[in-house]
């Protein structure tokens, strides 16, 4: 038996799977459109199903569609070391987000398989539904049922665009699993994935040790002044909604800009009546801010609140403030990130802590077992696009990482 610093993946059997993926759904730009549920979605599981059993695993399929390989451990009884994310991708996406973490499972199996290794624990690869919530408008879809943040028939009766419901659409490939084979237990759970950002590339790190993901908040913003022509109004007797968000959004990145870290973003606005010669009498707009210290985002959304109604003040202005969504900052687990430093180092690979700004199925997961995500570089940061790219040498980089941390985690 190999020593365990020594143990090594096989590039070659993970390209193939890379390679298969990437064209099942391909588009004309060699990227992936894939959406949950989809033929194409269909055509990469059943081809997950025949890799599972390639590689000894007993597959199971939940009545959400998550797929499940098994590799039994010398003690069934331990809870499993679960590895997934999701073969769903973005209208027009990339042929990595998610997909990486997926195959990267089925390597990892594999490189213990080639050597005979039987771990403690079991381990189980899944792929989760609907992850990206592009076709079914709800993201980490299958990770946040089994995890009951959603309930049965709230994920069934979600309508795609077209009005065909995620219950009809799992009928239509098949995909109808039992509900007693939903995950229900994880010592731990890891997931590998692309940066999604440029962090890793712009200090030049080969690995990212993912402390959690940020969270986020949705304000609404009520800016309500007086619609007037844009002629006879005088400029000192206006209260024009548009001139004060304006203000109001500058004032709003100024605060961000103080407190290290913090994203905010006002990417969305609607102006009432939106004519060219009226003075806006109201303008709508979402406020969205992230941290990863819940406690930051919240004094500054405190300090964001009071600077809104100043400036209205100023202006003549009056503004109202509407939570629409917030979703807590989580923290992955201490013990399964120093695993994931301590692989890395082994391995002579250079990391860097940072944090999520979009989220994963990572965020549902510590409602079962202590979780960690991995990251490698994105070219220029970009995804969610066809030519999202990450180079071979991070892809094997990042899963030799995974087989590590899986191998230290197991001796535990
Ligand atoms: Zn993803």
């Amino acid at each position: 038996m190999p020593n365990k610093l020594s143990k090594r993946i096989n590039h070659e059997r993970f390209n193939r799977y890379v390679k298969r993926s990437s064209e099942v759904g391909r588009t004309d730009n060699n990227g992936l459109h894939r959406l949950a549920l989809s033929q194409a979605d269909k055509e990469i599981r059943d081809q997950l199903k025949v890799w599972f059993e390639q590689a000894g695993l007993t597959t199971t399929v939940d009545d959400f569609g998550n797929m499940y390989g098994r590799r039994e451990g010398k003690n069934p009884h331990l809870k499993p070391i679960v590895i997934g994310s999701h073969l769903d991708t973005q209208p027009y996406g990339g042929r990595f987000d998610g997909v990486l973490g997926v195959l990267a499972g089925l390597e990892v199996v594999e490189s213990l398989n080639d050597d005979h290794i039987q771990t403690e624990r079991p381990i189980v690869i899944v792929n989760f539904t609907n992850e990206e919530g592009a076709r079914f408008p709800q993201p980490m879809l299958g990770s946040g049922a089994i995890t009951e943040h959603f309930n049965k028939s709230f994920v069934y009766e979600i309508q795609d665009e077209k009005g065909i419901t995620f219950e009809q659409a799992l009928q239509e490939i098949g995909y109808v699993g039992k509900e007693e084979y939903r995950l229900k237990e994880a010592e731990y759970y890891l997931e590998l994935h692309i940066e999604q950002g440029p962090m890793l590339e712009r200090n030049s790190k080969q690995i990212g040790v993912v402390g959690g993901i940020q969270g986020m908040d949705w304000l609404d913003v009520n800016v309500i002044g007086e619609k007037n022509h844009a002629g006879p109004t005088a400029m000192e007797d206006r209260k024009d909604a548009l001139a004060s968000s304006a203000r109001m959004i500058s004032t709003l990145y100024e605060i961000t800009n103080s407190y290290s870290g913090l994203k905010t973003t006002v990417g969305k606005l609607h102006v009432h009546p939106n004519v060219a010669n009226v003075v806006p009498g109201n303008v709508e707009w979402v406020l969205d801010v992230r941290h990863e210290d819940d406690t930051l985002r919240m004094t500054a959304l405190d300090e964001m609140r009071h600077a809104l109604k100043q400036q209205a003040a100023l202006d003549g202005t009056s503004v109202t403030v509407n939570e629409l969504w917030a979703s807590p900052a989580v923290l992955f687990d201490e013990d399964v990130l120093g695993a994931i430093e301590k692989s890395t180092d082994n391995l002579g690979l250079t990391r860097m802590k940072l944090y999520s700004g979009a989220g994963h199925d990572s965020k549902y997961m510590p409602y079962f077992g202590k979780t960690g995500m991995i990251f490698i570089p994105s070219v220029q940061g970009v995804s969610h696009r066809e030519d999202e790219l990450s180079h071979d040498h991070d892809l094997h980089n990042g899963v030799e990482v995974l087989l590590h941390t899986v191998m230290q985690l197991d001796a535990n």
